[in-house]
């Protein structure tokens, strides 16, 4: 039977006996509410709750959105009225519930329908991040006990959290759950290709993971032996679904990629991170090119890790990951983590404002960077751009079919980080041009583009832009958008304002 007491030792903050109470007192209404309501699999409905509560707590989620989790679904499938929520809690989770009851009514029955709860999904997550989280957690537990769910509904339901719930888990930085979220929906949603990629992993894998457990060991002991005591290791497998992708991007060459396993190494601080560096690289010899330091250089959404690939020494190569403990929870837990290290839940809560630590989470999210002075005030600017940007697409979308397939390349495909000359992080669909950069700056640069440097050297338009790459647009007052460019740009809003400009000269 579920205990409360389960939901209340995975917070990891001390919580106060007010805490404690509300998320008692919001068990025993969820479990109350619900009765003797059951779900597919014939366990009492309460269990979602209680394991939807769970994870958040996991995530590191506050009291607040903790007791909002618990009455997640009261309003809807228990039909308690609102009145009585705010009555016996407030306000504040009141909103929470409602947000996450609106999220859910849309059953996706078709596009339209499904279109609508994108839309709709949006709004919510733009007003307060907590709804989008405890969604997601909600998602978690439906995706755990999906086989239980008839078959005619299951494709649906695991199309939609691979499209969308594991890719904003992805964009919030949630790799722990976007990572989850892939491995329970692929198998369903592409069956042929994950026994596939299966089979090719497991090849691999099998001799591969019986090496790793002994050279996990003996590097253990290297670090030891030089001091370094307090460490722990873990295996990361890359997940069934993000193999595939990068699969299809090689060629289905199992070969060319390197990194479907990895040693991650948990050291208490990032002095340790390079020591532990030296260490191994004095006892195993690195391969050339491959070590990053994302520590001196975090990637654009913050991620931080020092990466190296080595030569274990009986023909193999191994990827190690040197981290700090903070690090490894901000990398898997994204926006949680960073409350949790940053502000703490109490303040967030109270304050009300996790979309500020979503703009710090996302360094590369707003262009209202460093303005905190007016950030409380302004709620609208807390908003990340891309979310923004969906939110103009929509309003502008001539049919809900370009509105879907707008939102698809542009938001849910892979993304590079490109730079600035200056440093600014620009955020572009995979294999964009120097065409969208330049109209993601501005539509000015946009329509007056002569030629385009990345790196320091002069490329042509249709370059496909990369990771990293430093880009520098020419413009003249004379250049002109030409039809080719549409065929070249990849964002939708490039592409519009090209069209535009082509309607312009043709007057
Ligand atoms: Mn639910």
């Amino acid at each position: 039977m579920p205990d409360v007491k389960d939901i209340i030792s995975q917070i990891r903050t001390p919580l106060d006996s007010k805490d404690e109470t509300l998320i008692r007192r919001a068990f025993d209404f969820a479990a109350a509410a619900h009765g003797d309501q059951k779900r597919y699999s014939g366990e009492p409905y309460f269990i979602h709750v209680f394991e939807t509560a769970k994870i958040l707590a996991e995530l590191g989620m506050g009291p607040t959105t903790i007791a909002a989790g618990l009455l997640h679904d009261t309003l809807e499938d228990a039909a308690v009225k609102p009145e009585i929520i705010e009555k016996e809690f407030d306000k504040e989770i009141l909103f929470l519930v409602d947000g996450v009851t609106k999220l859910g009514k849309l059953r996706y029955r078709g596009a339209e329908r499904h279109l609508e709860s994108l839309r709709k999904f949006f709004v919510a997550m733009a007003h307060d991040l907590r709804v989008l989280i405890i969604k997601l957690a909600d998602r978690l537990h439906n995706m755990r006990t999906l086989n239980h769910v008839p078959a005619e509904k299951q494709g649906r339901i695991a199309n939609e959290t691979l499209e969308v719930y594991a890719s904003l888990a992805y964009r919030l930085s949630m790799r722990k759950l976007s990572r989850e979220f892939e491995n329970l929906a692929f198998p369903y949603v592409y069956p042929k290709e994950s026994e596939t990629v299966k089979a090719l992993l497991k090849q691999k894998t099998q001799a591969a993971e019986g090496r790793l457990g002994k050279f996990g060991h003996s590097v253990v002991k290297a670090l030891a032996k030089e001091g370094l005591r307090d460490i722990r290791t873990e295996t990361r497998t890359k997940s069934l679904y993000s193999l595939w992708k990068k699969l299809l991007r090689k060629g289905m060459d199992m070969e060319k990629i390197h990194d479907f396993l990895a040693l991650r190494i948990i050291v208490p601080t990032v002095a340790d991170c390079y020591r532990a560096l030296g260490i191994i690289h004095a006892h195993w010899r690195p391969l050339p090119g491959r070590i990053k330091d994302y520590i001196a250089v975090p990637k654009p959404n913050g991620y931080q890790s020092i990466h190296t690939t080595i030569f274990t020494g009986d023909g193999g190569t191994l990827e190690i990951q040197i981290r700090t403990e903070e690090m490894h929870q901000k990398a898997e837990y994204g926006v949680a983590a960073h409350l949790f290290y940053k502000e703490g839940p109490k303040k967030a809560e109270n304050g009300f404002s996790p979309l500020v630590w979503l703009k710090n989470l996302l360094p590369f999210a707003g262009s209202n960077r460093g303005n905190n002075a007016t950030a409380k005030k302004d709620a609208a600017a807390e908003v990340p751009e891309w979310i923004r940007q969906i939110a103009e697409i929509q309003k502008e979308a001539v049919s809900q079919n370009e509105f879907l397939q707008n939102l698809e390349t542009d938001f849910f495909q892979y993304r590079v980080f490109v730079f600035t000359p200056k440093g600014d992080v620009i955020d572009l669909p995979l294999d964009s041009s120097p065409i969208d950069f330049a109209y993601a700056i501005h539509s000015d640069i946009g329509d007056h583009i002569a030629a385009a440097k990345v790196n320091g050297k002069m490329v042509s338009l249709d370059t496909a832009l990369k990771n990293g790459d430093i880009v520098e647009i020419i413009t003249k007052d004379s250049s002109r958008p030409s039809a080719k460019w549409l065929e070249i740009a990849k964002t939708a809003a490039a592409k519009k304002k090209i069209r535009a400009a082509l309607e312009n000269l043709k007057r």
